[in-house]
């Protein structure tokens, strides 16, 4: 049984983009071999907890549909999910490591490994726990015993350690450079490193398929597996994604929460699949492609090292790509439900077909369409000089008695005829003069949805 996970922390506002795209090739490679898909918390750096960002991560997850067969919040054979609530496993797997001889523990205080790291680096060495209170482990339990504050380290081998990663090969690091690093904390909390491997194995995770960043943890886990004597999973570190300019991806450049996109108008079928193009590509380079193909074509064998670009230029463009796709009653519903009633059903529906084509996000809609619920208040050409030209098509609009598009369209032709005008100035004026802008919905169709009297009130406030 293939068993994947993701292990969020919840130090952010929200999901960021990049767990969502690893989030997606684990939820992928879980489907592909009906296997499940486990989202764990990992809340143990109690220092950079953000209030209700696991909420927020774990709706925004699940509104994407990343749905985890295993969770915090569907539960599942091995809860709790939270590592907040496991601490007593970790305290049982740091103290067997202990007896093992693979941990120690320590009690230097804060001062002492200041002045450590000091000397160090004045000799240029590599800053590397001293293993002072490896060699006077007697001491130090008495120390403890007294109710000195105390931290488990482990005992970094000196010797090759060696993992396989999916898409990277074999790596080898030498144990002998690794710091003994701590794995539970004076407050009772482990670090990462041991709640890591600790639920990996107790949750019975066979792939784990995690950013690049954390391969430089990968060799310390392994110490770690060994040591307790339990098999590894198969690592598969993906590359991180990066912004056009090849820049870390970070929220000074680029929104990077996954809500922020949801936000903006992005549906989630665009995210995913832009997201899934981060590292993967279609076998047949397609870019637009369902969920379903994508879990079936899905390999992590196919991933690539090479970092992807993330550009929110190209979602919304892929964006618009799944609105010209959608059924224009459904899209209505969307865009009626995104403006949460600020824009009438009843227009929304009447005005989709006319922007559907345009707009690559939901929010765009607001800019092509406000005009049919408000009158301008600026007007981006100066109408002062076209006084005549607004004074006719105020009268021929008037004498129109059957208000359709066509009817309007025949009409303005033929007054700009009349008035010995070209066709573009007309339609521009004309144009502006009813939406304020010069880029909007076709007009004639426009002019028929916003009804006979509020064309010619939108004149008559012109004329002087
Ligand atoms: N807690 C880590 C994170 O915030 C998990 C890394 C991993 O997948 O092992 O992403």
């Amino acid at each position: 049984m293939i068993r994947t996970r993701i292990a969020p922390s919840p130090t952010g506002q929200d999901v960021h983009v990049g767990t969502v795209a690893t989030g997606l090739m684990n939820y992928a490679w879980a489907k592909k071999n009906n296997g499940k898909f486990v989202i764990r918390i990992e809340d143990t750096d109690r220092s950079r907890l953000v209030p209700g960002g696991e909420e927020r991560m774990l709706t925004t997850l699940e509104s994407l549909g990343l749905v985890a067969d295993e969770s915090p919040l569907a539960g599942g054979p091995f809860a709790p999910y939270r590592q907040s609530e496991r601490l007593p496993l970790y305290k049982k797997y740091a103290e067997e490591l202990i007896a093992k001889g693979k941990a120690y523990y320590c009690t230097c205080s804060a001062e002492r490994l200041d002045e450590m790291r000091k000397q160090q680096q004045q000799n240029k060495q590599v800053p590397k726990y001293d293993r002072h209170c490896l060699n006077r482990q007697e001491e130090v339990k008495k120390e403890i015993e007294e109710g000195a504050k105390f931290v488990v380290r482990m005992l970094m081998p000196d010797e090759k350690i060696s993992f396989t990663d999916t898409v990277r090969g074999t790596i080898t690091i030498d144990g002998g450079l690794l710091d003994d690093q701590v794995i539970l904390k004076s407050d009772g909390f482990p670090t990462y490193h041991l709640a890591v491997v600790v639920d990996d194995h107790l949750m019975e995770i066979t792939h784990v398929i995690r950013g690049e960043e954390w391969m430089p943890s990968t060799p310390k886990h392994v110490v770690l597996y060994r040591a307790l004597g339990w098999e590894l999973p198969q690592y598969t570190h993906v590359s991180l994604m990066r912004n056009p300019d090849k820049s870390k991806l970070s929220k000074r450049k680029n929104p990077v929460w996954a809500s922020d996109y949801l936000n903006r108008g992005i549906l989630r079928e665009a995210l995913l699949n832009y997201l899934a193009l981060m590292g993967w590509s279609h076998p047949d380079g397609k870019d637009i492609f369902t969920l379903d193909e994508y879990i079936s074509l899905f390999d992590i064998k196919d991933l690539q090292t090479t970092a992807p670009v993330f550009d929110p230029v190209k979602l919304e463009w892929m964006n618009g790509e799944y609105i010209r796709m959608m059924n224009p009653k459904r899209l209505a519903e969307m865009v009626y439900t995104y403006f949460a009633g600020v824009f009438s059903k009843d227009l929304v529906e009447k005005t989709i077909p006319l922007v559907q084509e345009r707009i690559k996000t939901l929010k765009e809609y607001e800019s092509y369409c406000l005009f049919f619920k408000e009158q301008p208040s600026q007007y981006e050409i100066s109408l002062g000089e076209h006084q005549s030209m607004l004074k006719a098509i105020g009268d021929e609009l008037a004498s129109l008695d059957n208000w359709s598009s066509e009817t309007i369209g025949t009409k303005m032709v033929e007054t700009a005829e009349k008035l010995g005008v070209k066709n573009s100035i007309f339609f521009m004026v004309l144009r502006v003069a009813i939406t304020g802008k010069k880029v909007t919905p076709p007009l004639n169709d426009s002019m028929a949805i916003l009804g006979k009297e509020e064309c010619i009130a939108r004149i008559a406030r012109l004329i002087m």
